[in-house]
């Protein structure tokens, strides 16, 4: 891949280099932009659309709309029109468009850390799959300790459940503690009360472009044209809560207080140098599920753990576990194709996320209840703490990105810090 750097400095092992150039949404002045990412700061594209720098590129109010949806439904030939036009605005070499650099470019730009973002799309629909073999079994195992983990299903579909898209949330905002019913103890009923059981789940999601139109699937072979770009999501779970619930009809209140997106939608463009095969699938799906080769990505995933007396006493998070998208068993494409198999709609800016990404190795898993197996050998903490699952003021950050050499891309964070219950 030949060398290109911008003209915004971008400062080494920085998510955001010139490759990326992922979408968001930042609050301003009342209203909402959408920008891009470049180093530390955010290209505004209202700014951008207003200046007349991208005519005859497309039309200007898909950059200055208060959401991604607009965009999202102009489909991948669109998308690529505008990201190389982008790229060629910021290259720092003389092979660029000199028309930004030119202006007084100040008026385009604003400091990453100064702006506040938000969600940026409007959610009509969000999915949540359990396409991980490894999370699969390894809850199959806690929840279902005296029959087989995987149930006669798991190996023949994108296992979901549908989620709640009104408390899918931007990095950083606060995770209230959930209150709700527990497993009986005892004859005397379930209690109720603030979960005790707070838990992670570590998953990529994946934003929706354009739509198909009702009653008719989209195809695996046409499924990549209606993807946009990739997010890390953690799907907050309250484990004590999920179980008591969870049968016969699915999670429901254990997963939708709160859904933690990073604020960068990462395009499937830039993340195509890293398209690569995922697992070998046995026995082989059927027919509609069939022809997904490359269709897994190689991207590394970290999540990290503080906890108030850790930062109290100044202590840096740990990271307590690493894994990587590539291990999904169902591919993103498997996962269109089977989610509209039936007639359903998707529309422009849904989610569909991954379910939790598990590997094979024990510090591998995208869960304390994998991690720490069901609280039974708790994580050990600087400071001499202990955590089975989440404590009040512990703070989770979910990080992704994608290395080649010096080639990097990112997803920023998806970070949140628990709140007590009210
Ligand atoms: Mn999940």
């Amino acid at each position: 891949m030949p060398h290109i750097d911008s003209w915004i400095p971008v400062a080494p092992g920085s998510d955001f280099t010139i490759y990326n150039l992922p979408y968001g949404a930042f609050a301003h002045k009342g209203g909402v932009r959408l920008g891009i990412a470049i180093g530390d700061r955010i290209l505004d594209l209202y700014a951008l659309g207003d200046a007349g720098l991208t005519e005859g590129v497309c039309d200007r109010a898909l950059l200055m709309a208060t959401s991604l949806n607009p965009l999202l439904a102009a489909g991948p030939a669109i998308w690529k029109k505008l990201r190389l036009h982008l790229a060629a605005l910021l290259r720092g070499d003389d092979r660029g468009d000199a028309s930004l650099r030119e202006r007084n470019a100040d008026g385009f730009f604003v400091e990453q850390r100064a702006a506040t973002m938000v969600v940026p799309m409007e959610i009509g629909d969000y999915v949540d799959f359990y396409s991980s073999l490894e999370h699969a079994t390894n809850l199959g195992k806690l929840f279902r300790p005296n029959s087989e983990p995987l149930l006669p299903n798991w190996r023949h579909m994108p296992i979901a459940y549908h989620g709640r898209t009104s408390t899918v949330v931007i990095d950083g905002t606060p995770i209230l503690r959930p209150n709700g019913q527990r497993t009986p103890a005892n004859s005397d009923g379930p209690v109720f009360g603030p979960s005790q059981r707070l838990d992670i789940e570590l998953e990529v999601g994946f934003v929706t472009g354009p739509g198909n139109r009702f009653g008719e699937p989209i195809p695996i072979g046409r499924a990549r044209e209606h993807i946009f770009g990739l997010v890390l999501v953690n799907d907050w779970s309250a484990r004590d809560i999920q179980a008591w619930e969870y049968q016969p009809l699915g999670p429901f209140l254990g997963k939708s207080f709160a859904t933690t997106i990073s604020p960068w939608i990462v395009t499937l463009d830039a993340l195509e140098p890293f398209r690569t095969n995922g697992p070998g699938q046995d026995p082989a799906p059927l027919q509609y599920l069939r022809g997904s080769d490359r269709s897994a990505y190689d991207i590394a995933l970290a999540v990290d753990l503080s906890t108030e007396k850790m930062r109290e006493a100044g202590v840096a998070p740990i990271t307590i576990s690493r894994t990587n998208f590539k291990e999904l068993y169902w591919s993103m494409l498997q996962q269109l194709a089977h989610v509209t198999v039936n007639g359903t709609q998707i529309r422009p800016g849904d989610l569909y996320a991954s379910g939790t990404i598990s590997g094979s190795q024990p510090e591998s898993m995208g869960s304390l209840i994998e991690l720490t197996e069901n609280a039974t050998k708790p994580i050990h903490v600087p400071g001499g703490e202990v955590r089975g699952f989440l404590q009040d003021g512990d703070e989770i950050t979910l990080r992704g990105w994608c290395e080649q050499g010096e080639f990097r891309i990112g997803f920023g964070t998806a970070r949140g810090r628990i709140t007590p219950a009210r």
